[in-house]
């Protein structure tokens, strides 16, 4: 029975560590994801301020075009003035290039108003680069943590699964029926360490009479409370004793 209840006790760690490992595995694939989404939304708000900083660009051009065409109106007239005879033509071409100028004025405005936006929206280019950049940086560091650190230790669960085969045609049938029904009831934890007369499943108290024949190891006992197998590490157990 002693060598049963060890192999209980080593199958129940293995199916605790391909437990841990699933979970873990689960959890990278939730954050790899969650990173991706963090890296595309980055990347949209990159792409949407670059917009904004050609449309600012865009602006800034047009209202220098703009200007273009009010400076050659304004030398046409002033050409003109050259060949004028009469005071009345004279009066009427200055009033011309007075009203040239006020829009020149205002298209100055504009144009001063048009740079001061690109420059606002090139600074915003800046910081949407960074966090882009930066996304991209967590994102690569969990894809390369993924690829390597949790392969290697799902590597090893897959050589713990075989373990775990060979470990089942050693446990006698019923033992290990045994062992899969409160496995099932018991979220996965089927065999728990007692120690000072204390379950290690739900931390409740042993009696004394159980907690001595659980030492012995000749019986299987389960734990009064939460039902599981209960076991004591003999190697613990024997360092305990030499201590005494
Ligand atoms: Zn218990």
């Amino acid at each position: 029975m002693k060598k049963q209840l060890e192999l209980l006790f080593r199958l129940q760690a293995i199916d605790s560590n391909i437990k841990r490992a699933e979970t873990l595995q689960q959890q990278f694939e939730e954050e790899v994801n969650r990173l991706q989404t963090e890296l595309d939304s980055e990347a949209q708000k990159s792409a949407a301020v670059q917009q904004e900083v050609d449309a600012q660009v865009k602006k800034h051009r047009e209202h220098e075009a703009a200007m273009k065409v009010l400076e050659d109106q304004k030398r046409k007239v002033q050409e003109k003035m050259m060949a004028i005879k009469t005071n009345k033509e004279y009066t009427a071409a200055q009033h011309e290039i007075a009203s040239i100028e006020q829009v020149i004025g205002k298209k100055e405005e504009d144009i001063i108003l048009a740079m001061d936006a690109v420059e606002k929206t090139k600074e915003l280019i800046a910081g949407a680069e960074t966090a882009l950049k930066e996304a991209q940086q967590r994102f690569d560091a969990k894809k390369h943590q993924a690829e390597t650190e949790l392969r290697d230790y799902l590597a090893d669960i897959e050589k713990q699964k075989q373990e775990r085969e060979a470990l089942q045609q050693e446990i006698k049938p019923d033992m290990l029926g045994t062992y899969q029904q409160i496995f099932k009831a018991r979220k996965g934890v089927a065999v728990v360490l007692v120690d000072k007369e204390h379950c290690f499943g739900c931390s409740m108290k042993i009696p004394p009479q159980i907690y001595n024949e659980v030492v012995q190891g000749e019986i299987l006992h389960t734990c009064p409370h939460c039902r599981r197998i209960l076991y004591v590490d003999r190697s613990a157990a024997a360092g305990e004793q030499q201590s005494v």
